[in-house]
């Protein structure tokens, strides 16, 4: 069965597990035991404005968003 990829990513080598994703977007990330942000099945509900929030806020720049048609990072 063809998924979807989901809309958003985290380079666990740049993530520093600070949490601010997670804060800005419950549904769509949360830190692990390990303190890294792994994206979450809601982030494909999640309105684009948060994940793009996320980006924003993610101090070390290790979100990147998926564009919706190519599935390319942009
Ligand atoms: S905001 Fe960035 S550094 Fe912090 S947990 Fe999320 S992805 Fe990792």
């Amino acid at each position: 069965m063809d998924q979807e990829p989901l809309p958003v990513s985290v380079d666990p080598d740049v993530c520093v597990g600070s949490g601010d994703c997670a804060r800005v977007a419950p549904a769509a990330f949360e830190v692990s035991d390990e303190g890294l942000s792994v994206v979450q099945e809601g982030a494909r509900t999640t309105d684009r404005s948060l994940l793009e929030n996320a980006v924003r806020d993610c101090p070390t720049g290790a979100i990147t968003l998926i564009d919706d048609a190519s599935g390319a990072p942009r």
